[in-house]
C-alpha cells in the first residue's frame, strides 16, 4: 500500500507540476513570474521555502536539448547548401533551441520542487 500511495503521489507531482501547480491542492501557482517561486501556495498554504531545486532543472532541459538539437549542428554542415541557406537553418535551429529551453525550465523546475515536497526530499543526515 505504501508504494501505491508513493506512486500516486508521484504521479500526481508530476501533473500538477506540468501544469505550474501546487502538488497539494493541484489550484496554487508555483510562480511568481517566470521562474522565481513562491514562498506559499496562495491557495492551501503549503510551504515551498522546503523546497529547493538547485540547477535540477536546468540540467534536465539542457540534457533534452542537447539530445533533441545537438545532431542536427553536426549534420547541417555536412549538407551542400549555399552559405545564406545553411547560416538561416543553423539561426531557425538555434531559436527553436533556445524556444524549447525557454518553454521547458517552468514545467521542469515545478515538476522536480513537487517531487521534492510530495516525497519530503531533504538532505542526507548522518549519525557519528
Ligand atoms: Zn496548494
Amino acid at each position: 500500500m505504501r508504494g501505491m500511495t508513493q506512486e500516486t503521489n508521484a504521479q500526481s507531482a508530476v501533473l500538477t507540476g506540468l501544469r505550474c501547480r501546487c502538488y497539494k491542492c493541484g489550484e496554487g501557482k508555483v510562480f511568481d513570474g517566470y521562474l522565481r517561486l513562491k514562498t506559499a501556495c496562495e491557495v492551501c498554504g503549503e510551504d515551498f521555502a522546503k523546497g529547493d531545486t538547485g540547477d535540477g532543472p536546468a540540467f534536465f532541459v539542457m540534457f533534452g536539448a542537447l539530445i533533441l538539437f545537438g545532431p542536427f549542428y553536426f549534420l547541417l554542415p555536412l549538407v551542400d547548401w549555399p552559405v545564406w541557406a545553411l547560416a538561416l537553418a543553423l539561426l531557425t535551429l538555434t531559436g527553436a533551441m533556445l524556444g524549447f529551453i525557454f518553454w521547458a525550465l517552468r514545467p521542469f523546475k515545478a515538476i522536480l520542487l513537487n517531487l521534492q515536497l510530495a516525497n519530503n526530499a531533504a538532505p542526507a543526515e548522518f549519525e557519528d
